[in-house]
């Protein structure tokens, strides 16, 4: 078989036995499929040679490129010694000091870290973990949650159930738990003149009035922090998250803060709660944890969480929930050298030249007669596409004109994958300014294709 063909031939074999995440597989009757050989750095390449740039981390969880050479040492090293162990029982080097690192980076206040093995997981654990304390606290009638219109979650029926992306909920709504829901404080919707923050401001009085009323019954607030990822990457100010924090103190609530995508310096800060100065009671970590390697997921809590579980073993008021992969010490191990990088080479600090450099270079699309806003916050970077820029019409999503761009960046050695509408740039912080402004220049060239009738 000449080399050229080899794409097309692992392609056909996958479509005869594969069903892929997130995907209508009858699409690929005209959509390739793009069998990836190998990873280095930002660039991903293909069987027949072909290379893509990865501008959007593989699913924004790879942080420092692929096939790093200080992280793939840490886990060759880490498979020698231990590659799992059962967590109930027994413990090990990498769980430990990956919790007492984790402990030391987060917001002050939270001290004890329980361990899962994807997003979804950690989040159905903050739910689980907050009903069951106001439950051992005496307050049983505290059942419900309260979640943001157009937030992401995971794809778990817990997590699916706080979640608010209709094409991802809909169809499964007779199977979830009812949650109270709050405008999302989104910018997007900003008044014409109406800053950031004095948007956020006005869309947290919902949120108040929503608390004064039911606090009884609520266990929580869930939040994703300054970025709402799934949910076309709108942004909003971090004053709704320090009247967030202020109002679940007044009321009696937890709040439980999924920085599984926005966490580990997406936002410019290592968490985007710290842009807020406030600790959340749940602080839900995945994706970057392990720079993108292998599958972990960190439900960081309070002392006086834990506490409130801490008793003799018939009062049963112990948390017995448990995945089997739970702190499986390869990917702790890889999430320790995650952390030694943002250490030795002070990332955030690095991070704030590329983000000025995906704001100069994207600058220009904000005047495309089809964009109808380019926002940012920290190293992720939105443009929406409009039908009318004046009234910001959004495009039917019938004619997915995100998927045109997306063909058209893999044409010219992109992997930008738009949510609905909106272009995205959420890159591996090892991308350089050249390559971030060669990224632009495929994006508004995709743009133009796709808004062209
Ligand atoms: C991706 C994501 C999740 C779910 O994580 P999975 O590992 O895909 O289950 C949850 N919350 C947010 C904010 C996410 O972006």
């Amino acid at each position: 078989m000449s080399r050229p063909d080899l794409n097309a031939a692992i392609a056909a074999r996958d479509l005869a036995v594969l069903w892929h995440p997130c995907t209508q597989m009858k699409d690929h009757e005209q959509l390739p499929m793009v069998p990836i050989r190998r990873g280095e750095g930002v660039w991903l390449e293909d069987f027949d040679g072909r290379r893509y740039l990865d501008a959007i981390s593989s699913w924004w969880v790879n942080l420092f490129g692929h096939a790093n050479p200080r992280i793939n040492a840490a886990v060759r090293e880490q498979l020698e010694q231990l590659e799992h162990v059962i967590l109930a029982g027994f413990t090990h080097g990498p769980a430990l000091e990956l919790a007492e690192r984790l402990v030391a980076l987060a917001p002050p206040g939270l001290g004890r870290v329980f361990y899962a093995d994807n997003g979804s997981s950690a989040v159905e654990v903050a739910l689980k973990m907050s009903f069951h304390y106001w439950r051992n606290c005496g307050r049983p009638r505290k059942t419900k949650f309260v979640t943001l219109a157009n937030s992401y979650h995971g794809e778990t029926l817990g997590a699916l159930a706080v979640g608010d992306v209709a094409l991802y909920k809909e169809t499964y709504a007779p199977l979830l738990m009812e949650v109270l829901t709050a405008p999302s404080p989104d910018c997007h919707a900003c008044e014409p003149g109406e800053s950031w923050e004095a948007h956020s401001r006005r869309v947290f009085a919902d949120m108040e009035a929503l608390l004064a009323a039911r606090a009884d019954e609520v266990c929580a607030v869930i939040v994703e922090p300054l970025v709402q990822c799934a949910g076309a990457m709108r942004m909003y100010h971090p004053v709704y998250l320090s009247l967030l924090r202020d109002a679940c103190d007044r009321h009696g609530v937890h709040l439980i803060a999924d920085e599984i995508a926005v966490g580990f310096g997406r936002t410019g800060t290592l968490f985007a709660c710290e842009q807020a100065g406030v600790t959340p009671d749940f602080l839900c970590l995945s994706k970057g944890l392990t720079g993108g390697y292998l599958p972990l997921s960190a439900v960081v809590t309070r002392e006086s969480v834990y506490q409130a579980f801490y008793d003799d073993y018939a009062t049963l008021r112990a948390f017995l929930h448990s995945h089997s992969y739970t702190g499986n010490a390869l990917a702790c191990r890889a999430a320790l050298a995650t952390l030694d990088i943002f250490a030795q080479d002070r990332v955030i600090e690095a991070n704030a030249a590329l983000a000025r450099a995906m704001a100069e270079a994207a600058a220009p699309l904000a005047d495309h007669p089809h964009v109808g806003e380019v926002r940012q916050t920290g190293m992720i970077l939105a443009i929406e596409m409009v039908a009318d820029r004046a009234k910001r019409t959004p495009y039917p999503w019938q004619e997915r004109r995100g998927l045109r761009v997306y063909r058209h960046a893999l044409a010219r050695g992109a992997l930008l994958r738009p949510l609905g509408n909106v272009v995205y740039f959420m890159p591996p912080y090892v991308i350089t300014p050249e390559q971030i402004r060669w990224l632009a220049g495929v994006a508004a060239e995709g743009i133009d294709l796709a808004t062209r009738d």
